[in-house]
């Protein structure tokens, strides 16, 4: 009997590749990161022994403590979460991606805080599709200015654009939403050096098999791999700070 980590990480690698070949894409080309916010180490340890590679932390504080118990682990970490000025430097110095970039503050100070040792930091511009007041994320329109500041900056390699979408359980209109980051990062994409925007992160488990049909390079899948996660205000879904 295969264990459940194992079961869940097989299903959720059907899903991304029956929705590739149903869009005529390579199923190799989309990169899985398993969200593990709220989840304990022992979960992400047995998630890493069943295959997973990329796991994705909202919560800094969380995603530290489970970092120096998985050291073992040839993790590579994404940055997902909420991000402010204070938490740059932890950010800088302990992920080797992060999705949710918005300013240019926090591109600048993440460039100067990226330890010299490391590989320039991963980074991709979060967009406000919707343009929701409760959500983090650039205007669409402002999208072409920041990236053109993120390339100057040494620390940093801009990868592409990442999206939280209007939560919607219509394949159409999850798509109609997901197509418009597509096409601002085609129409971005031809002002950019090579490789700055071919990342899509875009995806999760409500929407992965629409995201994957509008392009998404990088699917952030929490439910359908850990399973459902505690009500808000319980274990790590208060931390905030
Ligand atoms: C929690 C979270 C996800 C995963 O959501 P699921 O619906 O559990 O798959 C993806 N991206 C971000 C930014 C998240 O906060």
């Amino acid at each position: 009997m295969p264990d459940a980590a194992t079961v869940r990480l097989k299903q959720v690698r059907e899903r991304i590749h029956a929705a590739a070949k149903a869009a005529g894409r390579n199923p190799d080309t989309i990169v899985l990161i398993g969200v593990a916010k709220t989840r304990s180490a022992e979960e992400v340890r047995a998630m890493a022994g069943a295959g997973l590679i990329h796991c994705g932390e909202n919560y800094l504080q969380e995603a530290l403590q489970k970092q120096a118990a998985l050291t073992d682990l040839p993790l590579i970490w994404h940055f997902i979460g909420a991000l402010q000025g204070n938490k740059t430097r932890t950010v800088a110095e302990r992920f080797d991606w992060v999705h949710t970039v918005d300013r240019l503050k926090l591109l600048q100070r993440l460039s100067a805080q990226r330890p010299a040792g490391l590989a320039p930091l991963q980074v991709c511009l979060q967009v406000n599709l919707d343009q929701e007041a409760s959500k983090a994320g650039l205007a669409p329109s402002a999208v072409a200015e920041l990236a053109q500041a993120a390339i100057e900056l040494p620390g940093l390699e801009l990868r592409g654009l990442m999206a939280l979408p209007k939560p919607s359980n219509d394949m159409d209109a999850q798509r109609a939403s997901l197509r418009r980051l597509r096409v601002l990062a085609d129409t971005l994409r031809p002002q950019l050096p090579d490789g700055c925007c071919s990342v899509l992160s875009m995806g999760m488990s409500n929407d992965l098999e629409a995201a994957i049909a509008e392009g998404a390079t990088h699917v952030r899948v929490g439910t359908a791999l850990f399973g459902p996660r505690p009500a808000a205000g319980t274990a790590a879904q208060g931390e905030h700070a």
